[in-house]
């Protein structure tokens, strides 16, 4: 091909690109558009412990001093305190976020601890549903526990084949279950969000679902695609702590970022809690509002 042809055929080309080109970006603008990243609200949740206060009521009122939205009690609380806790939402703008775990034994154990995990996780997913809870926080298994299924294809089939069940069971009492990765000194088997999302599509039930912990989340190289592999199809909660001692969101200073993760939230329009988990080193009276603002103007920023 002499230089001449060779341009004339590159310009055809260029012709044939351009052609389909607009064509394509007509499909691209017919898309659903992007939701609209500054309107997705930040809905704060505390645990029992996070909150001021003695009693309950008083831990409420200052909650809602705070804006705080959401409550995520342990499992052995919720069973221990459901009147109460239920009394309490009453006439509040506080909803019961998700219950962290408090039941007995371990999915993936291979003696009679899986018995105790299918009836005390029941019972608490049972009443989560009546209080509208949005999910019961589980680990497949930690590190610690023995005797538990050996890390291989089999299990991870058995897994979700008990998940499926959990999760079925969770949507007809009006909540669903959800897996939470954390860090590989704790709980090897589960550590990224990716993976956790990925179980709960192969759990083929929309009870399962899974949730991030900024803390745990060291694990992740990017806190953005971590959420963004989930989605709002699967990610139904978050842990936020601080990212170097896990204490009070600002206490380690410049490693509390969480707009990269945030950025993601917001993108993808994500209508659940981020949920302290966390203690303080510093005056909590100081350090929890501290905390809040802290949250709130890096979701701006996000
Ligand atoms: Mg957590």
């Amino acid at each position: 091909m002499d230089r001449r042809s060779f341009f004339k055929t590159s310009m055809m080309g260029a012709g044939a690109l351009a052609m389909a080109s607009g064509p394509l970006g007509l499909v691209t603008g017919c898309a659903a558009p992007a939701p609209a990243k500054s309107q997705t609200p930040l809905h704060l949740s505390f645990q029992v412990g996070t909150a001021l206060g003695e009693t309950l009521k008083e831990k409420m009122d200052y909650m809602e001093s705070l804006g705080i939205e959401g409550f995520e009690p342990g499992g052995q609380y919720l069973l221990e305190h459901f009147d109460e806790i239920a009394n309490e939402l009453k006439n509040r703008d506080i909803k019961l976020s998700a219950i962290c775990a408090g039941f007995g034994g371990f999915i993936l154990a291979e003696d009679e601890q899986k018995q105790v995990f299918d009836t005390s996780m029941r019972e608490i997913i049972e009443a989560a549903g009546k209080l509208g809870s949005t999910g019961v926080i589980m680990v497949p298994a930690f590190n610690r526990q023995e005797p538990c299924k050996p890390h291989t294809q089999a299990t991870r089939d058995y897994l979700c084949e008990q998940l499926h069940e959990l999760g079925e069971f969770a949507l007809k009492c009006g909540t669903t279950v959800i897996l939470e990765p954390l860090n590989r000194r704790e709980a090897f088997y589960l550590r990224l969000v990716s993976d956790a999302a990925a179980i709960c599509r192969d759990s083929q039930s929309k009870g399962v679902k899974c949730m991030g912990d900024f803390w745990h989340m060291q694990e992740e190289s990017s806190d953005y695609a971590a959420f963004m592999s989930a989605g709002t199809e699967y990610l139904q909660h978050v842990h936020i702590a601080s990212r170097g001692n896990r204490k009070m969101p600002g206490e380690d200073g410049a490693l509390d970022n969480y707009v990269d993760g945030m950025r993601a939230l917001k993108e993808m329009g994500y209508d659940k809690y981020i949920s302290f988990e966390c203690g303080s080193v510093g005056d909590r009276a100081v350090t929890t509002p501290a905390a809040v603002e802290l949250l709130r103007a890096q979701w701006e920023q996000a």
